[in-house]
């Protein structure tokens, strides 16, 4: 019997480790990621707790030692989505009816496993699955990770407490429902956290998940599976179904019980999805959550007044950090030509300085980007604006595949503000800069603010404050998440909730509450004390 009321106050962030060498949490990373290297794990489908093996397997690779196979993954047929509907269900009998206070005290489970014991186990297999060096394995896999699980229930325990008020002789209270039905979780390679938040933001609401993982993330997302198992989440409430994004999105977009998507990917993706669940409306029980943060073409935007030292860092983190296959990634810049040839003077002694290689050399600031899809994307950018005339390539710009898929950090440098690489997203290390006259500040801004369809990061450089005041209101719809005199990438749980517009997704801000209340159809219920039992208007009385 439980009658207490349990609060959630805002939690602190994850601190982020230093890993300097030879301290305890650089020597237990380092022993797994010698242990990890050395094993090809099996990963199975995982229905209803029960794991599958259908014998139609894929690899698993380092994205920078690509014959290096880490796993080998069992692939979901039309069956087994359709077993996992099943077992979804089943579970949603327990699970949407279990005190949100007792699945609050799971996920506080999975951040404190996550902040100790699985600490090195998640960040070795989103390093060497994904190609992240240490600080960037750090930030995501270990402390965002945590944070999204701890912020979300504080969340949770808000919106659960917002209560309508009472009548005269009425008690009202609003129940907050879970879904009628299951969430399709389709989730991205670039984060494991983001793996991890798509899934548990709704379970956390008593939801229950079908998960699509990315193919290129499989190692730590099954990791993360046995996270949540061990922290105690009963069997079906999430299903994990390596595989096709295709098929698994076909069928369980077919079912009745798809009650919502919760999404992050490629804009392409997203809208082939939604394409589905409209095509299928009739047959569901409810109208479905949509909910997607999708692709960016992310920018810097610099004023005459700027630093050029902050611009020229600012524009070598927010660009080249984890290859640039950050969603906020910076990808396009518009600064003042008269700032220009200094900003990229210190961009290239930045990357002469910085190494490129394997994860396991915590010498290497860049690793590689995550498979020959991507690898053959970036040097097909690159090769056009080597072939272009109004545009050059004037750092980096190497690609080699022999070994591992390595991109040099490169900036194409244009005279073109629509030039392909302004306006197409590449999720590469790429960044392509428009020197634009240094009086032509407004119809730069311009050019930025209706240049791509997306709208998802931004940055504003200047020591001007009232042309920084000018800009940022010029861009308002340019992105949902905006710097001022910083990089755009490095958003934290609690203090900048993450998405954006346009094309960029339905900004519904992964770590917040507005994602939490998508999950869930509250019921309003009104008791009355004594009920009436005269139908009569006083005034007839
Ligand atoms: P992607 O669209 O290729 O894949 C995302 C997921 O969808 C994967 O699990 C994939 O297997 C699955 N999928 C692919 N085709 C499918 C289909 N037809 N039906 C159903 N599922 C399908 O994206 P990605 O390469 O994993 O990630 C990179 C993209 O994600 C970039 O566009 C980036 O901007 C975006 N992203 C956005 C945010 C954000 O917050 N806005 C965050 C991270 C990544």
């Amino acid at each position: 019997m439980n009658n207490s009321v349990i609060t959630f106050p805002v939690p602190a962030n994850e601190p982020v480790k230093a890993y300097l060498a030879g301290s305890p949490e650089r020597v237990a990373l380092e022993k797994e990621l010698e242990r990890q290297s050395n094993l090809v794990v099996d990963i199975p489908i995982i229905i209803g707790g029960k794991e599958i093996r259908t014998g139609d397997v894929g690899q698993v690779t380092c994205p920078h030692d690509h014959k290096h196979v880490l796993a080998t993954y069992h692939k979901v047929s039309r069956k087994e989505v359709e077993m996992a509907v099943e077992a979804a269900m089943e579970a949603h009998k327990q699970w949407s009816r279990t005190p949100w206070t007792t699945r609050a005290a799971i996920v506080m489970k999975m951040a404190e496993l996550l902040a100790t014991k699985y600490r090195p186990i998640m960040n070795a297999a989103t390093m060497l699955g994904q190609s992240k060096n240490i600080f960037q394995a750090e930030i995501d896999s270990a402390c965002e990770t945590i944070d999204f699980f701890r912020y979300n229930v504080h969340y949770a325990s808000k919106i659960y407490a917002m209560q309508p008020k009472d009548g005269v002789g009425q008690i009202n209270h609003t129940e907050y429902r879970p879904l009628e039905g299951f969430v399709l979780a389709v989730t991205p390679f670039n984060f494991t956290s983001i793996a991890s938040n798509l899934c548990m933001t709704p379970v956390l609401m008593g939801n229950v998940a079908l998960w699509k993982p990315s193919t290129t993330a499989l190692l730590s997302n099954y990791y993360l599976m046995q996270l949540y198992k061990e922290a105690g989440l009963p069997d079906g409430v999430i299903n994990f179904l390596p595989g096709s994004g295709a098929l698994i999105g076909e069928v369980a977009t077919q079912s009745k019980y798809f009650s919502g998507i919760h999404f992050t990917g490629s804009t392409a993706t997203f809208n082939s999805l939604w394409r589905q669940a409209g095509q299928n409306l009739g047959k569901y029980i409810s109208y479905p959550r949509i909910v997607g943060e999708t692709g960016g073409k992310d920018f810097i935007f610099v004023h005459p007044s700027a630093d050029p030292k902050a611009v020229a860092t600012a524009a070598f983190c927010g660009a080249f950090e984890f290859q640039g296959q950050k969603c906020s990634a910076a990808s396009r810049m518009y600064i003042p030509k008269s700032l220009w040839p200094e900003v990229l003077d210190d961009m290239k002694r930045m990357a002469a300085e910085v190494k490129m290689g394997d994860v396991k050399d915590a010498g290497n600031y860049i690793n590689a980007v995550i498979d020959e899809i991507s690898f053959n994307k970036c040097q097909s950018y690159i090769d056009f604006a080597e072939q272009a005339a109004d545009a050059q390539v004037v750092l980096g710009g190497k690609c080699d595949k022999s070994v591992g898929w390595f991109v040099e950090p490169t900036v194409i440098e244009t005279s073109n503000p629509h030039f392909k690489s302004m306006e197409e997203e590449i999720f590469g290390p790429i960044i392509t800069v428009y020197p634009y006259d240094d009086d032509k500040v407004d119809e730069a801004v311009e050019l930025c603010n209706t240049t791509s369809p997306y709208g998802l990061t931004g940055a504003v450089f200047g020591r001007c404050r009232m042309a920084v005041e000018k800009i940022t209101d010029a861009l308002c719809y340019a992105a949902g998440d905006f710097d001022i005199n910083d990089k755009p990438t490095g958003a934290v749980v609690g203090m900048q909730p993450f998405g954006g517009a346009r094309a960029s997704g339905t900004n519904d801000k992964a770590g917040g509450e507005f994602n939490l209340i998508r999950w869930i159809i509250p019921r309003v219920i009104k008791e009355t004390l004594v009920s009436p039992t005269d139908y009569r208007y006083t005034y007839l009385k």
